[in-house]
């Protein structure tokens, strides 16, 4: 198999292998609507196992993405307990949350949140500027991360010229490239027809295992489901 530099890296890096990558204690989140709060989340138990793909399912307005965004610190709960690893990481402030995220959580949305103006090589090297990578090298890296997924030819392509399934791959690529823990995605293959979102389905479990990265997947899409280690079904704020 193909590995970029990136992918030796990090296995290097990865010190355990075996463990919990992520756990949350009864987690609770309400939303203020009117004046009146109203519960979304309701006392949620929730774990990842290192190298483990774990996907939320549950209908429309059941409390997945609240839930994927208080695991990815972009949103804080009103109560319970979270840590990536064995480090406590609710109750940080602000900046240590943002660290947190830069350094150990990659991102995929539903709808890629490419930045249209610049090429698939400049956006997969955002993450690796940020750390304060030299452009050249970072865009080098960027490059090999997208050929070894097929994109060889759009390296230097705007996202406006690509389609979605190219697209979401560009975000994927993004989102692995600065190694990170765990890898959180929001119903990645939900614009996507069902070919483009099983190939980028494939590359995530490639990738993810090869980087014994950890993985929570939003979706209700069912052609998709094969990919799943397990399968945690949420309705009303709960799991099933
Ligand atoms: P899902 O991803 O399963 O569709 P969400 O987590 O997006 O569910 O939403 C769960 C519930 O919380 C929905 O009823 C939604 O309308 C509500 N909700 C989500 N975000 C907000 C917000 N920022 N303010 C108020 N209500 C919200
Ligand atoms: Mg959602």
């Amino acid at each position: 198999m193909h590995q970029s530099t990136a992918v030796d890296n990090r296995v290097g890096s990865r010190a355990e292998t075996v463990g919990i990558a992520l756990q949350a204690k009864s987690i609770a989140k309400s939303y203020v609507i009117g004046g009146q709060s109203r519960p979304v989340l309701d006392g949620i138990d929730f774990h990842v196992d290192i190298g483990e793909c774990v996907f939320l399912a549950g209908p429309s307005g059941s409390g997945k993405t609240t839930l994927l965004s208080i695991l990815g610190l972009l949103l804080t709960s009103d109560s319970g307990e979270l840590f990536l690893r064995d480090r406590r990481v609710d109750g940080l402030s602000e900046v240590e949350r943002t660290m947190i995220r830069r350094e150990r959580i990659g991102f995929v949305f539903q709808r890629f949140q490419l930045i249209n103006g610049l090429t698939a090589e400049d956006n997969v090297s955002i993450p690796l500027t940020m750390d304060g990578v030299p452009m050249r090298e970072a865009r080098e890296r960027a490059g090999a991360l997208l050929s070894r997924m097929g994109l060889a030819e759009h390296r230097q392509a705007l996202p406006s010229s690509m389609s979605p399934g190219q697209c979401q791959r560009v975000a994927l690529a993004r989102a692995v490239i600065g190694q990170p823990e765990l890898i959180l995605a929001d119903e990645p293959t939900a614009a996507l027809d069902g070919k483009s979102g099983k190939a980028v389905m494939e590359l995530l479990r490639e990738l993810t295992t090869e980087f014994s990265s950890s993985t929570v997947v939003v979706t209700h899409d069912p052609r998709i489901y094969d990919y799943a280690d397990r399968i945690c079904e949420m309705e009303n704020g709960r799991f099933k």
